[in-house]
């Protein structure tokens, strides 16, 4: 079968995505936006409070907001098809997208592609997955109703999500392998307020255990060695994220925790390809820094494309 041809392909549905989307569209640029699941709108989505996100004084769920950036692409009448593309390579002054449903040629490419979560390795994790070990508050939040949970991690996901989760259960253990939080502050002063939310320092997960689902975490305190247990019905992980960047790994330079490398115009080191979002190499992973690294990666991919200034050419 023939690939599907345009000027630029955007892989990836979440916020730097779409983002590119608009700009693109709005600039009447021939671009498909790929995403592997429909309507997936990137890792946000499994966030319940979007309070920092500017334009929204009060706060509203991350499902919402790429429902309203989604709308906002449809408007201006960005193409979106759903296809999980495994590799881009160079075929002449091209990129051949190859996915799983079909194949795509494009002169440029925006690959944001985004992160998803890392699990611990640990016995028990694969087998109680999706009866007591988790990745998402928001969806499984709410069938722990008066249970004991536990989240491990100490960022702003683990420490946000605990508190999300205090609206249902009776009790949150933070196990954390530190004594200190690297979550935002405002973040961790609403959490050490909150009774339900109980924090475990120093300590680390060895075993999940129970017997048609989740009952018990075995513990380790890592100063001290001391082992222990603790009775919960489920536990969220929230240790980090893991970027998808296999698509372009041997293409463009990625970092040391394979993170794409981009300059300030989000250029990747192969002309034509450009990344934004979470994928990308930076300090602060917000959908604030996400959509405006979409608006540049678009207006970079525009020139690229038109061999000229945005509007030029
Ligand atoms: P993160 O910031 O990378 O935090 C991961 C946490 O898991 C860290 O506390 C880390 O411990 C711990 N950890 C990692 N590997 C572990 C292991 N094997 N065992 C036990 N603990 C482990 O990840 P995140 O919280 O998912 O956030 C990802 C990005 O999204 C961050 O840049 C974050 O700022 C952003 N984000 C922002 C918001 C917001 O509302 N502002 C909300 C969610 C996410 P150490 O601290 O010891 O390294």
């Amino acid at each position: 079968m023939a690939a599907s041809e345009h000027a630029l392909a955007i892989v990836g549905g979440g916020p730097a995505g779409l983002t590119a989307g608009i700009y693109a569209a709005r600039d009447r640029l021939d671009t498909v936006l790929l995403e592997a699941k429909p309507l997936t709108g990137g890792q946000i989505v499994f966030t319940d409070v979007v309070e920092n996100y500017p334009g929204f004084p009060e706060p509203l769920s991350g499902a919402e907001l790429m429902d309203k950036m989604r709308k906002q692409a449809e408007r201006f009448d960005l193409q979106i098809a759903t296809a999980e593309i495994g590799t881009v390579r160079a075929q002449g002054d091209k990129y051949l997208l190859a996915g799983d449903k079909a194949d795509y040629l494009a002169q440029a490419v925006i690959v944001a592609t985004g992160t998803e979560s890392q699990k611990l390795g640990v016995p028990g994790e694969e087998e109680f997955w999706g009866a007591g070990v988790s990745t998402c508050a928001t969806c499984d939040g709410p069938l722990y109703r008066d249970k004991p949970v536990a989240v491990v991690g100490g960022g702003d996901s683990a420490v946000k999500e605990a508190v999300y989760l205090t609206k249902f259960a009776s009790k949150v253990y933070v196990i954390h392998r530190r004594d200190r939080l690297r979550a935002e502050k405002i973040i961790q002063e609403v959490a050490l307020a909150n009774e339900k939310v109980e924090f475990v320092w120093d300590t680390v997960v060895t075993e999940m255990a129970g017997k048609d689902g989740l009952e018990a975490l075995k513990l380790k305190h890592v100063k001290t060695g001391a082992e222990s247990e603790v009775a919960v019905d489920c536990v969220f992980l929230y240790v980090g994220v893991r970027p998808n960047t296999d698509l372009v790994k041997g293409l463009v330079e990625l970092d040391e925790r394979g993170l794409i490398v981009t300059d300030d115009d989000m250029r990747t080191s192969a002309p034509g390809i450009f990344a934004a979002g979470d994928c990308r190499s930076k300090k602060l992973k917000q959908v604030a820094t996400a959509v405006g690294e979409g608006a540049v990666a678009a207006y970079s991919a525009q020139e690229y494309i038109t061999g000229g200034p945005y509007g030029g050419g």
